[in-house]
């Protein structure tokens, strides 16, 4: 029989390790102080989920920031409605965004990010924000995480990227790519709301926390919810892990959980059995 302080120290590893992969998936990857053991290597790539374009390096370890980081974000919790109907188009929301100075994040970007891809799609996939390169650019994920999320949707799915429609809860970059705040994302909400209403996706998959956490209405874990269905207003919605965070820990676990929940999204997009 196993004795108890045997369990209760099974059952703090448990936790331990669960708490250190919520930590890992946000993109903490080393401490200062205490040397941590990696939470899994990279190992055979499963053929799944396709190679990032360049290797993956582990990044030089990066002296603390000077300030403390940003509050992270208490995304908006509330349900809010859609105020766009039925009948809106991408047009006019683009529209109606203009030249946008509601929150802070105008005073940074280059671009507006609005979304692309298909406006009839059958697929939504919802990020967190724009990085650099789609701040440059104009596009939704074109940067490294982009590639990879491109691969995915193309090698991995078989179908063009272009058949989908991408977009993401804030429209235009925070600084440094910090998480956006709840004022952010509540402010830039009708917009994707918007967005949702007028493509009228068959799913949508939520890449990462804070996407998932709004559209699920709480502030989640992703590596809890990832790979269960949930519904936003009528609209299942499979919530999955961000591409950047796949690439950040490149593990075979990772790559196979996102495609499996990718291949889930595509056959119940496509009206297939589950
Ligand atoms: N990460 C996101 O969440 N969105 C992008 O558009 C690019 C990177």
């Amino acid at each position: 029989m196993k004795s108890a302080p045997a369990e209760e120290l099974r059952r703090i590893a448990r936790a331990a390790r669960g708490l250190l992969e919520e930590l890992a998936e946000e993109g903490v990857d080393h401490f200062d102080e205490m040397a941590a053991a990696p939470l899994a290597e990279p190992e055979e790539h499963s053929g799944a989920v396709p190679e990032p374009a360049t290797p993956k390096s582990r990044a030089p370890a990066q002296p603390p920031p000077p300030a403390p980081a940003p509050p992270p974000a208490q995304l908006d919790m509330v349900e809010a409605p859609s105020a766009w109907g039925d009948q809106s188009s991408l047009e006019a929301i683009r529209e109606a965004l203009g030249d946008c100075t509601r929150c802070r994040l105008c005073e940074g970007r280059n671009e507006i990010v609005f979304g692309d891809g298909n406006p009839q799609a059958d697929l939504m996939f919802v990020g967190e924000g724009p990085g650099e390169d789609e701040d440059l650019r104009g596009l939704p994920f074109v940067g490294r995480a982009g590639e990879l999320l491109t691969a995915m949707i193309e090698k991995g799915l078989g179908i063009p990227r272009s058949e989908v429609y991408i977009c993401n809860i804030v429209k235009c970059r925070p600084p440094n790519n910090r998480t956006p705040l709840a004022d952010e994302v509540s402010t830039c909400r009708p917009f994707l709301d918007g967005q949702i209403a007028a493509v009228r996706p068959r799913v949508i998959v939520a890449l990462g926390r804070p996407a998932a956490s709004l559209l699920l209405g709480r502030s989640i874990a992703i590596t809890r919810v990832r790979g269960t269905w949930h519904d936003y207003r009528g609209i299942p919605l499979m919530p999955t892990l961000h591409p950047a965070a796949v690439l950040r820990h490149y593990t075979e676990e990772n790559r196979r959980n996102v495609w499996s929940d990718l291949k889930a999204a595509l056959a119940r997009a496509r009206g297939e059995p589950q």
